[in-house]
């Protein structure tokens, strides 16, 4: 705050006295953003682009594309750097584990348990030399009953004990799509249905998301709600924060393209509720333009509407 304060201050006064154009609306802002957002025209020269991101009002990155050892094509330790020489810092990263053999695992069982831990115990490594305040799981692996939900979160509480053994004190992170919103049924669940002439459009079974909610250890396992997939998923995101209050740790703020522009999404409510929790930490994300534009030119249109919007501090 004093540093932007004065960094600030001194703009408005270079612009006293040279009469040069105002300065920047999001001078008291600052925002973070998942780097997958920029594809691969952020490593068409990074060091330079890492500086176009911070330029626009991005502060704080949440990487994707970590694997052995690298960002990308990029060793890691130089990525940080690269980062810091820019003024941005690394404070999440996404990772999907992978095993010998398989390189994005989705199905999980009892017997691989033992090779995904040890995949969490690098990957943390890894991630705690980066100085990662968040590492966390984007993608859902096959959940196509109860049983299946009950094995997958017994992982996930098992990764985030071996994630703070490596020195990340918040655990395991997990990142919703809209698939989380899809249903598993209990033979009874679905016995009760029977004969009912309107099953077919009816709600059965469990949402996925919320035995993720209550088969994980709060202590242990925290939420970053991606809320356009929460919408996409039939569900609304401002509910979720006020349900699960101290399980939504992180938020995803994405639309379905540049923000503010679908109709979709109501950020108001969402960023009232963001800051009524206490969330500190949030990422920008963008999916693949539509319009031909480059991800650049979204991503900074992104961060404008953030800057511009009377609910963002
Ligand atoms: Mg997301």
């Amino acid at each position: 705050m004093t540093a932007g304060g004065l960094l600030a201050g001194k703009a408005s006064a270079a612009v006293a006295a040279t009469g040069a154009e105002a300065p920047m609306p999001h001078a008291s802002k600052s925002f973070g953003l998942q780097i997958y957002s920029l594809q691969q025209e952020l490593y068409n020269d990074l060091p330079a682009r890492l500086k176009e991101v911070k330029a626009m009002g991005y502060e704080r990155l949440e990487l994707a594309g970590y694997g052995k050892g690298k960002i990308g094509k990029v060793d890691m330790m130089e990525f940080k750097k690269m980062a810091e020489d820019a003024g941005l810092k690394i404070v999440s990263s996404h990772v999907n584990p992978s095993v010998e053999g398989v390189p994005f695992l989705r199905d999980y069982t009892k017997e691989l348990t033992p090779k995904i831990m040890e995949y969490w115990k690098a990957t943390a490594a890894d991630h705690a030399k980066l100085g990662c305040k968040y590492l966390i799981q984007p993608m859902m692996p096959n959940i196509p009953d109860h049983d299946a939900a009950k094995l997958v979160c017994d992982i996930f509480n098992q990764a985030a004990d071996v994630i703070k053994a490596e020195g990340i004190a918040t655990g395991f992170g997990y990142h919703n799509h809209n698939m989380e919103f899809n249903r598993v049924a209990t033979e009874e669940q679905k016995a009760k249905m029977k004969g009912n002439p309107f099953a077919a459009f009816m709600k059965v079974g469990d949402q996925i998301y919320d035995l993720m909610l209550r088969d994980t250890d709060p202590s242990k396992v925290y939420f970053e709600m991606d809320v356009y997939w929460t919408v996409m998923g039939q569900n609304d995101p401002v509910e979720y924060m006020q349900k699960h209050k101290d399980r939504i740790k992180v938020l995803h703020i994405k639309d379905r393209a540049v923000f503010g522009q679908s109709g979709m999404m109501n950020f108001e409510m969402i960023f009232k509720q963001m800051y009524a929790n206490g969330i500190q930490d949030y990422f920008v994300e963008l999916e693949k333009m539509p319009d031909g534009r480059t991800q650049f030119a979204g991503v900074k249109d992104c961060a404008a509407y953030l800057a511009n919007a009377s609910f963002v501090k």
